[in-house]
């Protein structure tokens, strides 16, 4: 029987995930589909065992049901349970088992700019993203993290799960030129015209400047970024990775990432960068 997957959210219609795992499966010669599915948050348990009961290998989880979804479901794994939030589903037998790839998938993105492990880096935001990625630096043996947000509690609260460090936004504007690497994980950058989450004035040139936004993929952050002289890397390559993850999940097999990243990027309108 045809296998089929999919990603459930609301909205759904802009998601890439369809595309990207239709290619994959394409790609490595697999009889199956992916579906976008819009999920009203009133029917998320149904739509859960709609999903168990029609047969779905397996699902992505969209916001804004990554916490919701919990409940209905059999299990969770380490990943879900750090960050409080599951972005795939897992088919094993009759149950449905939640995972988190975001912050792995974030690592791996990280990992093709070269950093270092001693490099500092400042996380901005503390939020279901930055939760995940926090606790994945600190996994691939980063050692040197300082958090940041508008809600300094919760940068506080987040450092302390993690043992990493917090700063006020406005202690963090004025020491930036101490970080090698600025991580922008708050929702903050989709539109022009919004102020950016944290002054980038004091940034030093050379300085890695990672947004995690991928649409649009030239965020505010990232232009200015660039203006001062840093090196940057858009959501993309976090985007590909936390999707080849659950790919590997579902399938066994590991994905082509770099033709993957190359052919988003260039979707959204982007200049592709081999780095
Ligand atoms: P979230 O849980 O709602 O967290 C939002 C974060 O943004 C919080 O730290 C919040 O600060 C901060 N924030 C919101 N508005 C702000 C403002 N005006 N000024 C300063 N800070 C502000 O969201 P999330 O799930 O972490 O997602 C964050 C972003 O990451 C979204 O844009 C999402 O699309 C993107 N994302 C990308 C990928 C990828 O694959 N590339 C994966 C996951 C998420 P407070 O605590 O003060 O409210």
């Amino acid at each position: 029987m045809k296998k089929w997957y999919a990603v459930i959210g609301d909205p759904i219609a802009h998601s890439l995930s369809p595309f990207m795992h239709d290619t994959w499966f394409q790609e490595n010669g697999i009889d199956a589909s992916f579906l976008p599915i819009h999920v009203e948050p009133s029917k998320l348990k149904e739509a859960c065992e709609s999903l168990q009961l029609l047969g779905a290998g397996g699902f992505n989880v969209t916001l804004p049901h990554k916490q919701a979804i919990m409940p209905f479901l059999d299990g969770i794994d380490e990943a879900a349970s750090e960050m409080n939030a599951v972005n795939t589903v897992v088919r094993n037998g009759k149950n449905f088992k939640g995972s988190n790839t975001d912050g792995d998938g974030f690592v791996q993105s990280l990992l093709t700019a070269d950093p270092r492990t001693d490099d500092k880096i400042i996380l901005v935001g503390a939020g279901g993203a930055a939760r995940g990625i926090a606790f994945a630096l600190n996994r691939a043996g980063f050692s040197d993290v300082t958090i940041t947000n508008r809600t300094f509690r919760r940068a506080e609260e987040l450092a302390e799960e993690t043992a990493s460090e917090s700063m006020t936004k406005s202690d963090a504007e004025q020491n930036l030129g101490g970080f090698d690497i600025i991580i922008q994980t708050t929702s903050v950058g989709l539109a022009e015209d919004e102020a950016l989450p944290i002054s980038l004035e004091n940034a030093k040139t050379g300085a890695l400047a990672v947004d995690i936004v991928y649409n649009p993929i030239d965020t505010p952050f990232l232009k200015k970024a660039e203006e001062k002289g840093c090196r940057t890397l858009n959501g993309v390559g976090m985007f590909v990775y936390q999707g080849a993850i659950g790919f590997e999940k579902w399938t066994g097999i590991k994905p082509d990432t770099e033709k993957m990243i190359k052919v988003i990027t260039e979707k959204l309108g982007g200049n592709y960068v081999n780095r």
